[in-house]
């Protein structure tokens, strides 16, 4: 852990010119080492909290003659700088926030000041950090300061907001503190051992063990669309070639917002596009490798294409309404389902594409072939029924629920998830020992092993390791 007392700085604003950049400075240094090379009407020591104020940054702390300065050689800047008293600030530590022009080296230079006036360069998240050690946030709303910076959809920025203001939080004390009770009614209990009491009564005991399993249990289960609502969900479209996979992606890249274009994706060959339909992420790979070869280069392409299908949340496959169903639709139909963890139909989006030139398939035939009830018609060109294929792209990603954009509490991370399942475990051992008749001790063990996994989630309890590997994932400055 870096030592908490250092006063620190970075430069809190992306890499790059802008117009302006924010260098931000916390600790119980911040204020008088900013004034060292700040010239305003007033030294920063004298200003009122949360007021924004005008001066100068001057590369010459001691010189007294830029007590007022005018046009000096040593002046670097024209700034507004803001001053955050404690505990009032984002990091409850004295805070200052240095607004200057948004060049790369100026800001630079700016920081290179402040470190050689008493403070020290911040590591990756500390300020984010001494939010979280001095109590302004709990663990799970630090993470969500760094998914609300990553936010990239309407939805990816509700579910971080949401977390932020504390709705996991909230949702994971009031089980905890259910536990809590649970926990102390038992220690009563051995408190009075010799006095044979019987302070809970094992079945009722039981009972609450059972509903704060159910309880935490129907929490996991909103992992999925927690992620989902965050990172996005993975969509590959599949078909022969030329039944217009391309025309689809560029359409839907037109009608719905494109966020980043061909990034490139986790190899060479796959690129992926990311689609932003109604607020919710659609992470687009593109698979023109799919297709059988006998090419030993080009046979690693569409392992990896395949791959891609495995991995995705959602596969839309694609067929020419204007040809008969072939070979290769059916081969691909079965590779398909070959590559896929399970055989379900979970996921499977089907549609059928050109509906604008006569028609040679119907709905009936290719929903029989792939397995499918619901078969849908487009017109990749003419843009026609996009509406319901949105609609079921959304449905396939969030479930029947696709009106979204809750504030609920979302499991959003792993991190949280693998606690939460600790906590099932432990309580299951609980139950287990209350079942077979054990006494109190026993289960108050397991009581208190849940208790920690649910601390941890929102830091209560928890490890250097723990907040090592959570803050270095943040960028320096934040
Ligand atoms: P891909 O190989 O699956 O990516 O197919 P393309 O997107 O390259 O499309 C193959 C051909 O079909 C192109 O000439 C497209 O203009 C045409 N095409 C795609 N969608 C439609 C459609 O909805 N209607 C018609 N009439 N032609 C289409």
């Amino acid at each position: 852990m870096y030592h908490q007392d250092d006063t620190i700085a970075a430069i809190s604003t992306p890499r790059g010119s802008g117009g302006i950049a924010v260098i931000r400075i916390s600790g119980s240094l911040a204020i008088c080492t900013a004034d060292t090379i700040f010239r305003g009407k007033a030294s920063l020591e004298k200003i009122e909290s949360h007021r924004a104020v005008l001066g100068k940054i001057v590369d010459a702390p001691n010189d007294q003659s830029t007590e007022n300065p005018t046009i000096s050689a040593s002046i670097l800047d024209e700034v507004i700088v803001v001053v955050f008293r404690a505990p009032n600030s984002f990091t409850c530590e004295d805070v200052v926030e240095i607004s200057c022009h948004g060049g790369q080296y100026l800001a630079h230079r700016i920081l290179e000041l402040l470190l050689h006036n008493g403070t020290r360069m911040a590591e990756p998240g500390e300020f984010t950090q001494r939010a979280f050690l001095n109590g302004r946030l709990d663990l799970s709303q630090a993470e969500a300061v760094a998914d609300l910076i990553s936010a990239r959809t309407e939805a990816s920025l509700k579910s971080a907001l949401a977390q932020f203001q504390g709705a996991l939080s909230a949702r994971v004390k009031k089980i905890r503190s259910t536990l809590l009770d649970l926990c102390s009614l038992l220690e009563l209990e051995l408190d009075f051992a010799e006095e044979d009491l019987e302070f809970a009564n094992k079945e009722e005991v039981a009972a609450r063990l059972q509903q704060t399993r159910d309880e935490i249990q129907s929490f996991l289960a909103t992992y999925e669309r927690g992620k989902i609502l965050r990172e996005g969900a993975k969509l590959v479209i599949v078909g022969k070639p030329n039944v217009g996979k391309s025309s689809l992606m560029n359409a839907l890249l037109k009608e719905e917002r494109a966020i980043v274009t061909d990034l490139p994706g986790t190899t060479r060959d796959v690129l992926e596009e990311q689609l932003d339909i109604r607020g919710v992420l659609f992470r687009v790979v593109d698979t023109a490798g799919l297709r059988t070869t006998s090419d030993a280069v080009e046979k690693e392409g569409v392992l990896r294409a395949y791959q891609q299908v495995r991995d995705a949340e959602i596969v839309l496959f694609l067929f020419d309404g204007s040809c008969e169903l072939d070979r290769d639709d059916r081969s691909l139909i079965d590779e398909v389902f070959k590559s896929r963890k399970d055989d379900s139909r979970a996921g499977i989006v089907v549609a059928i594409n050109k509906v604008d030139l006569p028609g040679k398939l119907s709905e009936a035939e290719v929903g029989q072939r792939v397995g499918v009830s619901d078969v849908l018609q487009i017109s990749a060109t003419l843009h026609l029924g996009f509406e319901s294929l949105e609609t079921k792209l959304l449905e396939k990603a969030l479930g029947p629920e696709t009106s979204l954009i809750s504030s609920d509490a979302m499991v959003t991370n792993i991190r949280q998830k693998l606690a939460l399942e600790g906590g099932i475990q432990a309580l299951d051992r609980a139950l287990a020992s209350v079942r077979k008749g054990l006494s109190g001790e026993f289960v108050a063990v397991d009581l208190k092993e849940a208790l920690n996994a649910l601390g941890e989630i929102i830091g209560e309890v928890t490890t250097e390791d723990v907040l090592g590997n959570i803050f270095s994932k943040f960028c320096i400055g934040k």
